[in-house]
Order: C-alpha cells, then sequence, then structure tokens
C-alpha cells in the first residue's frame, strides 16, 4: 500500500497544532491512506516543538524535524521534503487554512496517475485591500516571469515521489516552492479550495516580510528589472542625442549661455536614475553572492 507523507511548516502554532493533527489523522483514516505526518518546527518560541515531540511519541506515524532557529517557511518545505519517505507527499499549512477534504482529493487524483496536484485559491479569504491588491500585483509579475499562471497559486500541494526528487534536486539557496513545483512540469492536475479562516493564533507574516519575499522571488525568476535598466539608459541615449544636437546649433549660433533648468533637471534625472539602477543590478549582484557562498537553506537541531 502507498504511503502519503504530509509536511506541515508550523512556527509558532501551539494554538492549532493539536487540531490539525486530530482533522488530519481522522479524515485520513477515515478514506483509508495511509499516511506520515512531518512537523517541520521553524525555531518557535512557544511550546510547538513540546506538542510535536508529545504527538510522535503517542503516534508513530508522526515525526518532527526542528530547526535551529527561524529559517522561513520555504526552507521548512524543503526539510519536510527532504526527510518524507512517502510515495508522495503534500504540502500543506499547519493552520487547517488548507481544507484537509481538498486533500483527499487530491491523493484521489494522484492515484489516478497525475504527478504534480495543485491547490489553487478559488477564494482568498479575508484580506485586507491592501494585502490583496499588493498580492495582486506580485502574482502578476510573477506570472509574466515564469510564465505560469501564479494568480491563484496555494502552496498546498501534493506530489508524486519523482517530483519531489527533482524539487530536492534543484540547489537553488532561495527556493520558491510555489514557483518550483511548476517549473519542474509532470503531468499536472488542479484542485480548487476556498481558504479557510484561521480559527487560533495569527498569521505569521508581517508586512515587511512580505515585501522582502516578493523582492526576493522576482529577482530569483525575471530579469526584467535588469532590462529596465537597459531601456532608461537607451532613452537617455536618444534624448542625449537631440539635446546634444540643441546645444550644438545654439553654440555655433552665438545663444550658448541659458539653459540652466535644463542642466538641473538632467542632474537630478539622471542621477536619480543612476542610483536606482545600481540598486537594481544590487539586488542581483546579492543574489549571485548568497547562491555562491552557498550557505545551507536551513539547519535542524533535532528530530523525532
Ligand atoms: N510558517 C513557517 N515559518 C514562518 C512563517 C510561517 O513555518 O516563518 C508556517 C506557519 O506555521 C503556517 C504556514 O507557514 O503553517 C503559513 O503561515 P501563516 O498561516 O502565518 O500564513 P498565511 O496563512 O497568513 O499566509
Ligand atoms: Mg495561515
Amino acid at each position: 500500500m502507498s504511503l502519503l507523507s504530509i509536511i506541515l511548516p508550523a512556527y509558532n502554532e501551539e494554538a492549532m497544532l493539536p487540531r490539525t493533527i486530530e482533522a488530519l489523522r481522522s479524515i485520513l483514516t477515515d478514506s483509508g491512506i495511509s499516511f506520515e505526518l512531518i512537523f517541520v518546527d521553524d525555531g518557535s518560541a512557544d511550546a510547538t516543538w513540546q506538542l510535536i515531540s508529545d504527538a510522535a511519541s503517542a503516534d508513530g506515524r508522526i515525526h518532527g524535524v526542528h530547526f535551529s532557529r527561524n529559517f522561513g517557511k520555504e526552507a521548512a518545505v524543503f526539510a519536510g521534503l527532504a526527510s518524507a519517505s512517502g510515495d508522495c507527499a503534500a504540502v500543506m499549512d499547519c493552520d487547517l487554512q488548507h481544507p484537509p477534504a481538498a486533500l483527499i482529493e487530491m491523493y484521489r487524483l494522484w492515484e489516478e496517475g497525475y504527478e504534480v496536484i495543485e491547490g489553487v485559491k478559488r477564494s482568498r479569504g479575508k484580506e485586507s485591500f491592501l494585502h490583496k491588491s499588493s498580492a495582486g500585483t506580485f502574482y502578476s509579475i510573477m506570472t509574466k516571469a515564469t510564465g505560469i499562471d501564479m494568480s491563484r497559486a496555494s502552496d498546498f500541494k501534493l506530489l508524486d515521489r519523482k517530483a519531489v526528487d527533482a524539487l530536492l534536486d534543484i540547489s537553488e539557496r532561495n527556493s520558491f516552492f510555489r514557483a518550483q513545483s511548476s517549473w519542474i512540469g509532470f503531468r499536472t492536475a488542479s484542485v480548487e479550495f476556498d481558504v479557510q479562516e484561521r480559527e487560533a493564533g495569527e498569521s505569521k507574516w508581517s508586512t515587511r516580510s512580505l515585501i522582502r519575499y516578493a523582492i526576493s522571488n522576482i529577482v530569483g525568476y525575471s530579469s526584467l528589472p535588469m532590462q529596465m535598466v537597459t531601456t532608461a539608459g537607451v532613452v537617455f541615449l536618444l534624448l542625449s542625442i537631440i539635446l546634444g544636437i540643441q546645444t550644438l546649433v545654439r553654440y555655433v549660433s552665438g545663444h550658448a549661455v541659458e539653459g540652466f533648468t535644463t542642466v538641473i533637471l538632467l542632474l537630478l534625472i539622471i542621477g536619480s536614475i543612476l542610483m536606482i539602477s545600481l540598486g537594481i543590478i544590487g539586488y542581483y549582484i546579492s543574489r549571485i553572492f548568497q547562491e555562491v557562498q552557498g550557505r545551507p537553506k536551513y539547519i535542524i537541531s533535532k528530530k523525532i
């Protein structure tokens, strides 16, 4: 019989963890699916690890991986995939915002022979207007960059062993599970689900961490920002030819003194575009630097 590994990244989830375990255990037992739950404790500061280890000693199908500090959800997902031993592996949030019923649907599709089954958001649940619109902008950039429709993508996925191994073979340090799991290809299906409301605990993402996440993923998948630098350069070259001719004509005809406003404006505009361009290039260099440094995605301190 085939085994389903379920990977659940958990960061300060003491409020939700027991409910999640119960919900998953009962629905999977009812559906007759043999499973293992792999909780990846992303350096929680609360009782999350205690709860995981208690659950693991009571039930042999529950496993735990503990990070030495908070490395972020992406790292937790990959650590979970690395320790999954199932014939297929699912990734879901451990706050029950990804409905377990959809997981069963995904598993049935896997049994039919699909290799990557993506959870697609039918609705995004309760979010502020600002959050919704900035997420919209981010995903439209990412959709253009990856060529994969990301507007409704989520981290809720079920992957065949082949797909898991393919993902683990990608050596990129700054991983973006959502995009990489589509990028690898394979026979793909999708399951729609409604994002549930969080029953307890709170979202672990601050606005700052979301912005950082967005920039890092855009830089990882698109060189468009750098091409924009080139485009700006070309536009200014054309302008400088026009202005150059005008200046020469004035010089020859003896009207050369006026035009300080132009000089000041040009200095300001070119100066700021140069700075922004340097900043954009800086992002890519720091990205290259991080990849070259080759620091591990995560460090595991305990396993159970
Ligand atoms: N998470 C994590 N590390 C982090 C932040 C979040 O492992 O640094 C986990 C968290 O425990 C949850 C999932 O990622 O299982 C999604 O997080 P959250 O519910 O806070 O995000 P939201 O649903 O608000 O997007
Ligand atoms: Mg959540």
